[in-house]
């Protein structure tokens, strides 16, 4: 009998995860994306893609689809899913993990100013340059579109949707990217500020060591709490422990 594993996607991690999971006789992984990206890379296992319908839907899902163990591999700013998949488990009985990469510190040399939201952002920029690098994704935007004194070169992997900024600049890119990359699109855009959210992880942390190298200021959005009762794990051999998979199979193992 084969062992059921829900992963909520959308990250690096949950690809990893999956990977792992799919090769690994006896167990079934199903990876849930929300459906954002229009053509995501293909994963490992099974895929469904789309909404469940909130907390109750979501239940319905685990119970319909005989799901042994939950995980929550999310992007540590998707907060409405995190909150449902807390409540699904809890009203199911489904063992879940939430699988956090840890978020960025600064280290010395760095001029970080943390703000709560997007908004927050908003309202400190004025004060630290007027040519700004936005890294905060293709969404929220909104919160900067009042903002039509400064010049915005937003990086996003899709188009960003509007209101936006009036002086934009728009690059659609992808990482991982590297500190030289980075440095060099600092300069040649003469950016004064950097905002980027709280990801944490390798792939999007080359353009604060860009930052640092060049003295620049770096807004940074702290995430959203993690639900009342919800610890979470730092990557994806502490969740296979907590499934009681043991360790993560080695790299090329079948
Ligand atoms: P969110 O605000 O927490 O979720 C909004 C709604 O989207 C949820 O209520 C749920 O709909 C659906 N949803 C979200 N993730 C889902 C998943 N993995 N599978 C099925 N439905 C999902 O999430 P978000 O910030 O819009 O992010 C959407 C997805 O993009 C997440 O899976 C996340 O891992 C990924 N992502 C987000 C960011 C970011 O900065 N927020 C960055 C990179 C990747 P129902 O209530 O109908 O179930």
């Amino acid at each position: 009998m084969s062992v059921h594993v829900l992963v909520l996607g959308g990250t690096a991690e949950a690809r990893r995860l999956a990977a792992d999971l799919a090769a690994r006789p006896g167990v079934r992984v199903t990876t849930s994306l929300a459906g954002r990206v229009a053509r995501p890379a293909a994963l490992p296992g099974e895929v469904r893609t789309g909404g469940f319908g909130g907390p109750d839907g979501l239940a319905d899902w685990l119970r319909t689809h005989r799901v042994d163990a939950l995980v929550d591999a999310t992007h540590p700013f998707a907060g409405t899913i995190t909150a449902n998949a807390a409540r699904a488990a809890r009203a199911t009985g489904v063992p879940a993990v939430v699988l956090r990469r840890p978020g960025w510190r600064p280290g010395p040399g760095d001029r970080w100013h943390d703000v709560p939201s997007l908004a927050g952002a908003a309202e400190v920029l004025p004060g630290l340059g007027r040519r700004v690098f936005l890294s905060t994704g293709r969404l929220g935007l909104a919160a900067f579109a009042h903002l039509s004194g400064l010049h915005f070169v937003v990086r996003s992997v899709e188009p960003p949707e509007p209101p936006l900024p009036p002086d934009i600049r728009v690059i659609l890119a992808r990482g991982p990217f590297t500190a030289a990359g980075e440095r060099e699109l600092l300069r040649a855009h003469r950016i004064d500020v950097l905002v980027t959210k709280d990801s944490g992880g390798e792939a999007t942390a080359a353009k604060l060591t860009a930052a640092r190298d060049l003295g620049l200021p770096v807004v940074v959005v702290r995430r959203p709490p993690l639900p009342e009762g919800v610890a979470a794990v730092p990557d994806v051999a502490g969740v296979l422990r907590r499934l009681g998979f043991g360790e993560p199979a080695p790299p090329g193992a079948p």
